[in-house]
């Protein structure tokens, strides 16, 4: 089973049916909002 991890807060965010154990990255919601959010602050 694969797993997707956020690469922001190391959470697992979900688990992909693989025959191989993989890892990948990705964002949750919870960091993709506050992402935007600072994007909206800078801008
Ligand atoms: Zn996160």
């Amino acid at each position: 089973m694969g797993t997707i991890v956020c690469q922001s807060c190391d959470a697992t965010i979900d688990h992909v049916e693989e025959e191989k154990v993989t890892v990948l990255y990705a964002t949750c919601d919870h960091c993709q909002h506050e992402k935007d959010q600072t994007v909206s602050e800078i801008r």
